[in-house]
């Protein structure tokens, strides 16, 4: 609105996230004409560094997408004279009351709105949470503050949190970004059930099988285990993106798209599952590995991690929904570092088709060939159905083939990142990609016992080498259930 004004503040700018993140996103929302009229942002955090030095430093990541070069420079140094830097400790009421000063000579005295972005490690959130609530927050308008995981380690600490930041904020101030529900097609799995007529029948224990939803990525930790150390792969990958997006694909239909409707059936499937037990569960960590010539690093070969670090950077887990809808079908979740292959999807296995023409007719070798939907959220969006398909030709034989929609093949435009999305939502007030805190305390309330039993018990994971297809255990695992875990690699 013209007599409005946001004020982003980026909290811990000096740091990785803002650089590689939040200060390239909030340039590609003003690119494209997403920001309001009357904006600025500001740097904050203990790093001295001048407004100019925050520009160089934030103009070296800005980049324009390939399909709008056009004015890309202008519109950068546009962009950069809006961005400001105050320096300032996390925990000085003193120092973000300057910044206040200076946050309201740029809002003019039009109606202030402002958003912290928190882009530091947990054990500060609280104080700066403090500060900017009560040294910072707007007068007259909004004051929201965006919060990035961890957010706590356990269903204790995680409710402690929560009880901290609402000493200084309303829940519907609080934004917890999980950046997996902004990733494109996180967003489109609602449209694919709820607007197909196809799918959503088919979406129950009647028909599915199985469902699996996979991580991996094709890098350890380089340098940088220090935080993940203390995490470990069930609490950094499966807790917040893995189950989020289990619980987009098997909620109810909400009663409409708003926020609180989609969060309500979101809450509702969450805590209608099992909380994971210690026999479903299996965890792994990467061993050095020498291949053509490269020795790739152990896990412990990290400096930042101890020697003696038992923390899983794999792990495969079997869950349950005990629901009408999902009684007895396994979802299966897989999240690894340091595996052969980069990738995060959601695979469906249906059932067998009943009584098989065609496998009574010829032979056996379709014994497996079952259908599966598989939603690839990345690298290479696209989501395939694999058939059965008659080979052309006299005679009758089938192979599988693949209905396909590739994004790059079919939509020219290139993908916004997660965070342009959330950090959009965020400004507009639309919550429905954020984390409610009952929806954060269902899913920790999942996953603390087995965490709990593995830290106690010391369970010692089963070690894989660097970029293989990570342990054996997973497909016992999946086994147990009668899964066969989908693969990338044959499915062409
Ligand atoms: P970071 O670089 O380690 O920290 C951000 C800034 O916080 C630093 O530049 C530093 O600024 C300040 N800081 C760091 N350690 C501090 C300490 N012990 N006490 C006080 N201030 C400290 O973190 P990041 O990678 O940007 O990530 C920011 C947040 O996002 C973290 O909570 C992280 O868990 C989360 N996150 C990051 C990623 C990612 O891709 N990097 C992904 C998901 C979530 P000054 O020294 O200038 O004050």
């Amino acid at each position: 609105k013209e007599s409005s004004t946001v004020s982003i503040t980026v909290v811990g700018a000096s740091g990785d996230l803002a650089k590689k993140k939040i200060f390239p996103a909030l340039f590609a929302l003003y690119y494209e004409g997403c920001l309001p009229k009357h904006f600025t942002v500001f740097g904050y955090a203990r790093s001295k560094m001048t407004d100019a030095e925050l520009r160089t430093m934030v103009s070296k990541t800005l980049t324009c997408r390939i399909d709008k070069r056009e004015n890309c420079d202008e519109k950068m140094d546009q962009f950069l004279e809006r961005c400001f830097y105050h320096p300032g400790q996390y925990d000085s009421e003193e120092n973000f009351l300057e910044l206040d000063k200076k946050l309201k000579v740029h809002e003019g005295g039009r109606v202030a709105n402002r958003l912290f972005y928190l882009s530091i490690p947990p054990n500060i959130f609280i104080d700066a949470v403090k500060c900017a609530s009560t040294s910072a927050s707007s007068a007259n308008g909004w004051t929201r503050v965006i919060v990035e995981k961890p957010f706590g380690r356990d269903s204790e600490s995680s409710a402690a949190l929560t009880r901290s930041l609402k000493q200084y904020l309303d829940e519907d101030q609080i934004f917890r970004i999980d950046h997996y529900l902004g990733k494109e097609l996180v967003e489109n799995l609602s449209v694919l059930r709820f607007s197909n007529l196809i799918f959503e029948p088919l979406w129950s224990r009647q028909y599915i099988r199985n469902v699996q939803f996979i991580f991996a990525e094709d890098f350890g930790t380089e340098g940088r285990g220090g935080y993940f150390d203390n995490y470990g792969i069930i609490r950094d990958i499966m807790q917040n993106h893995l189950l989020q997006i289990l619980a987009l694909f098997a909620m109810e239909t909400p009663v409409s798209l708003d926020a609180e409707d989609i969060r309500n059936e979101k809450v509702k499937v969450l805590r209608s599952m099992r909380p994971l037990r210690l026999d479903d569960v299996v965890t792994g960590q990467y061993k050095s590995h020498t291949r053509g010539g490269v020795k790739y690093p152990a896990y412990t070969d990290d400096k930042t991690v101890p020697n003696d670090s038992l923390t899983p950077t794999f792990a495969a887990a079997a869950l349950f929904i005990d629901n009408a809808r999902w009684d007895g079908v396994p979802f299966l979740m897989k999240a690894g570092k340091a595996l052969h292959d980069r990738r995060a999807e959601i695979r469906v296995q249906f059932r067998h088709v009943p009584g098989n023409l065609y496998n009574k007719n010829f032979g056996t070798d379709l014994d497996l060939a079952t259908n599966e939907l598989v939603i690839r959220v990345q690298p290479d969006e696209a989501i395939y159905l694999k058939i059965n398909n008659k080979v052309p030709g006299l005679g009758m034989r089938l192979d599988r083939s693949n209905l396909n929609l590739l994004y790059a093949a079919r939509y020219s435009k290139e993908i916004p990142d997660a965070y342009e999305r959330l950090l959009l939502d965020a400004i507009e007030g639309e919550r429905r990609l954020f984390i409610r805190s009952d929806e954060l305390d269902a899913a920790w309330s999942l996953f603390t016992p087995v965490l709990k039993q593995l830290e106690e018990k010391k369970i010692v994971p089963e070690y894989y080498p660097y970029g293989s297809r990570g342990p054996v255990g997973s497909h016992y695992l999946a086994a147990r259930y009668n899964v066969r875990w989908g693969d990338a690699a044959s499915d062409q």
